[in-house]
């Protein structure tokens, strides 16, 4: 919203094409004309409705919150065009065999942990030096409360606390929703498909000719093409790093299932043979997928798995069956090109993280260019800064998988066994193990700019990972500092003040 960004020795204000309309086009789309359509900057968004958008992801964090209060538009205005729900957190169901670990949930963090989480980190810390005191994350944390309840995040006006929250979407409704908006802001949107593009002698992307034979150049471009990288990677060939050697999934199937009486307000991830399956409550449908690797299963036996635990057997549904591309680009700012989306690499959807580094990405890139000018210095800074992110977000979902205790297919074996665990991942967990101190092991290496210790803790203890039960001493006064029940009570006043999920998505 501040300064016209200029190219080099230019004094005019440039010209941006965005070339692919899936959601990661239209928020850069919608950012970019929200911050520079009036200062003259013209931005045109092409798409080819011949190949479609990916159309799943349909659950977020709490940045996209941040994205549209950004953009001033209100939840009344874009939930119900995209059935959007709210989401308190995330339940991991079956990743963890120890006993009374069986699932675990993962909230967003709220002004309310204030009050209970020092009970939760205490505990665990006295658990880990071997003491039996009680140290599941659920009954500490307010949105797992509220999610155990479908009950929704927005509480009433007498209390004056932030619950953080995500929203679940109809990816499809979502597109549509940004791109009216963004050809509302000025966008110019043009359908068509790119057949090549045009470097100039520098290296410098200069124009691409669509299957209609127009030629369209631009100053910056843009590469939203989804897995297909046709800018960033086919035309400027910036190397792709894999994360195959720690994550192994690299297919998905979806399908629909009807929504019952009680809509959730939860993301469910339950651990499959091979993988993870999504449940995701929308107004009108459940979304359902079922993400695996397919090393170890084929693409039919993943979906006759995923139809038996939806009880969809035999029923007429249609199934998706999706490739992903895990890793991410070495470079996301490339010459005259920023790629953004499934373009610049994906991580798998286990904490339904792709949008938030989109919008990252853009939000960033925008920042860097206003406040440092088009430079290779700042274009290196920016381009470190997003590859830190990717690796601090792989990290957290790794760790959901060298901790597994499932030992009923050789993959859950061969997640747990292999060393491909970075040093930060490794610090952690073994500062977790030793009983040393998680929390400034964290903020040490920076870990917490992508999951705050809050997470680390949920995750870890939510698998259990403590002594044996065996060994453990029985605990003096001193170790239950904190009284449970109170902290129940508590948490069950505090849940007074919110209502169903369903009741709060009719409210005007
Ligand atoms: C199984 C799965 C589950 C996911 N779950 C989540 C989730 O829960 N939460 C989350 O945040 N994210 C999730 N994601 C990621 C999310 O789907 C994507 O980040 C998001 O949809 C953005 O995709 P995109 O816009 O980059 O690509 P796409 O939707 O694939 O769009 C690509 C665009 O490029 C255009 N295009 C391609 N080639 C050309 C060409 N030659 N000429 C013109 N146009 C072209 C296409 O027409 C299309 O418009 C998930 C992804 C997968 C695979």
């Amino acid at each position: 919203m501040s300064g016209v960004p200029l190219m080099n020795g230019q004094s005019n204000p440039p010209k941006i094409l965005i070339v692919g309309g899936g959601t990661a086009g239209w928020m850069a789309a919608n950012l970019m004309a929200h911050c520079w359509v009036a200062s003259g900057v013209e931005v045109s968004l092409l798409e080819s409705p011949d190949i479609g958008i990916i159309g799943v992801g349909e659950g977020s964090t709490p940045q996209l919150k941040r994205f549209f209060g950004y953009l001033g538009i209100a939840e009344q205005e874009w939930m119900p065009a995209c059935h959007a729900t709210y989401k308190n957190g995330i339940r991991f169901k079956g990743w963890s065999s120890k006993p009374g670990y069986g699932e675990y949930f993962h909230p967003f963090d709220s002004d309310i942990d204030l009050h209970t989480q020092p009970a939760f980190f205490y505990n665990c810390d006295v658990r880990r030096h071997g003491v039996d005191v009680y140290a599941h994350p659920d009954r500490f944390y307010l949105s797992a409360h509220l999610a155990e309840h479908h009950k929704g995040p927005l509480p009433a006006p007498n209390f004056p606390f932030n619950i953080g929250y995500g929203y679940h979407f109809d990816s499809g409704l979502l597109g549509q929703f940004l791109r009216n908006r963004a050809v509302g802001l000025g966008v110019n949107h043009i359908q068509a498909k790119v057949q090549s593009v045009q470097r100039a002698g520098s290296g410098e992307l200069v124009s691409v000719t669509t299957d209609q034979g127009h030629i369209i150049t631009a100053d910056f471009f843009v590469d939203c093409t989804g897995f297909n990288a046709l800018l960033i990677q086919k035309t400027l060939g910036v190397p792709f790093k894999k994360f195959a050697d720690n994550l192994f999934n690299d297919a998905a199937v979806a399908m629909p299932s009807p929504q019952g009486a009680v809509i959730g307000s939860q993301t469910l991830s339950t651990a499959m043979r091979y993988g993870w399956a999504w449940e995701i409550p929308l107004t009108h449908r459940i979304g359902n997928g079922y993400v695996y690797s397919s090393a170890f299963c084929s693409a039919d036996e993943a979906e006759t798995e995923l139809r038996r635990k939806l009880g969809l057997l035999d029923a007429d549904v249609q199934a998706r069956h999706l490739k992903m591309n895990v890793g991410r680009l070495e470079q996301h700012w490339s010459y005259n090109c920023l790629a953004v989306g499934l373009s610049q690499g994906f991580i798998e959807p286990l904490e339904a993280t792709a949008l938030h580094i989109v919008q990252e990405t853009i939000q960033g890139f925008i920042d860097a260019w206003e406040l440092g000018g088009f430079t290779p210095a700042n274009r290196d800074a920016f381009n470190q800064r997003i590859n830190a992110r990717f690796e601090g977000v792989r990290d957290y979902i790794v760790a959901h998988y060298v901790c597994n205790s499932r030992s009923d297919t050789d993959y859950w074996l061969a997640n747990r066994s292999h060393q491909a665990i970075s040093d930060n991942l490794r610090a952690v967990l073994q500062t977790w193990v030793n009983a040393g101190n998680v929390v400034e092991q964290i903020t040490r290496r920076e870990m917490d700019k992508y999951y705050l210790p809050m997470s680390w803790y949920t995750l870890l203890s939510g698998y259990g990972l403590f002594p044996d039960r065996q060994a453990l001493q029985p605990g003096t006064a001193k170790a239950h500092r904190y009284r449970l029940d109170d902290i129940d009570a508590f948490i069950a006043g505090c849940s007074l003040n919110f209502q169903e999920q369903a009741a709060l998505l009719q409210r005007g």
